[in-house]
């Protein structure tokens, strides 16, 4: 492992996982549609830069990101391939993002106007987003993204690269709202096609579209989550075309174990009261690090010497106390995620505990846990 952290609190990335889920979804490809990599919010937790690296090194073609700050943190670690930026950029910066040769992604007519101020002899690259039914953001008609390639093509200042749009369902078992999204998209990317001319790059799938549906994922398809070795959603674990491998763990070290008297409270609030005769461990992490108060609630466990035990009291900013089935010592590690001898916590649980969804996780863990990588 590569650390430099003075902390006994870790996530642990193991990148010959990212290096296998982008290998084998490239299998099923091969040179039919390229990889964009997506590493937006830091890598969805995991390490932008490593994340990057080692999908590039097996088969990626192209890195996502949301802003421009994360393209810039790419750019500034030395990595040159292609970068699109899928959210909204000002455009008083597309000369930075032009400069730097980071495409952007737009969706209004007085963009390119502003933009096309302040840029000099470098073109900026640029994908059309296409709101087909995810109600975030791109043009809603055929006519504006017409319109929105015409004006690319007129103007020196810009490159017209790209026409995209996005999933809002792709891992759902019920597929007539995906499928009238793609429908929609056809019907933009005909009428492109007679009025404007299409670009190269064209690309609508995500992670649950490239693992379900590899008719729409030609030229270019932007995984994400898969990357990762984590689900869309747990309704399409039966559809996977190969097993995923999940990248990340988080683990902790106990700093102190005890046999507190009966009725002692634990935590803010004497959340918890002890019965006299359980051992009580403390470990370093806290919603301080994203590792959320609710953990506290009373189904959440860690691992410690390969058993489950329960998170008791509430959890604080910085710690948080469990129960021990038995006598441990200060310094055993505490597997927050991940496994332990024949048990494992998956993120998919951590979730489903929380009620939320697996990609909020490690995208919750924050930059005071070191992320140590294998
Ligand atoms: N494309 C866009 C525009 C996105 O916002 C995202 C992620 O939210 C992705 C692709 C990747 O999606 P996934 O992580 O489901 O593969």
């Amino acid at each position: 492992f590569i650390t430099t952290s003075y902390r006994d609190t870790w996530v642990e990335v193991d990148l010959s996982a990212v290096a296998s889920n982008v290998a084998r979804i490239n299998d099923i490809y091969q040179d039919q549609a390229a990889l964009m990599a997506v590493v937006k919010a830091d890598g969805y937790g995991h390490g932008a830069v490593k994340v990057a690296e080692t999908a590039l090194a097996n088969g990626a073609k192209w890195l996502g990101v949301a802003i421009l700050d994360e393209a810039f943190e790419l750019r500034d670690a030395g990595i040159e391939a292609p970068i699109l930026v899928l959210g909204r950029t000002r455009p008083e910066d597309a000369k930075a993002a032009a400069d730097a040769g980071v495409s952007l992604t737009i969706w209004e007519k007085t963009w390119l106007d502003e933009a096309a101020k302040v840029l000099k002899e470098q073109p900026v690259h640029i994908h059309i987003k296409v709101d087909t039914g995810m109600g975030r953001v791109g043009v809603t008609t055929a006519d504006e993204a017409v319109q929105l390639a015409c004006a690319l093509t007129r103007l020196d200042q810009f490159v017209y690269e790209g026409v995209m749009t996005h999933f809002a369902t792709a891992d759902e078992v019920e597929t007539a709202y995906f499928e009238g999204q793609h429908e929609k998209f056809q019907t933009t990317l005909q009428q492109l096609e007679a009025e404007a001319g299409l670009p190269p790059v064209v690309h609508s799938a995500n992670s649950a579209t490239a693992l379900r549906f590899p008719e729409h994922c030609t030229p270019l398809f932007r995984y994400g989550i898969s990357m990762y070795g984590l689900l869309p959603s747990d309704d399409i674990e039966h559809e996977l075309p190969f097993p995923l491998e999940r990248a990340m763990s988080l683990h902790s070290r106990l700093t102190q174990v005890k046999v507190p008297a009966a009725d002692e409270g634990v935590s803010y609030g004497a959340s918890y009261r002890t019965s006299g005769d359980e051992w009580i461990g403390t470990v370093p992490i806290g919603y301080g690090d994203g590792w959320v108060r609710y953990h506290g609630h009373e189904t959440s466990e860690v691992l410690v010497n390969g058993q489950r035990c329960p998170i008791v009291g509430k959890v604080c900013m910085d710690q948080m106390m469990i129960r021990l089935p038995n006598e441990a010592a200060i310094g055993d590690q505490v597997t927050l995620i991940g496994r332990q001898g024949q048990e494992e916590i998956t993120i998919q649980e951590t979730a489903s505990r929380l009620g939320t969804i697996s990609y909020e996780i490690p995208c919750m863990l924050g930059q005071r846990i070191p992320r140590c990588y294998k």
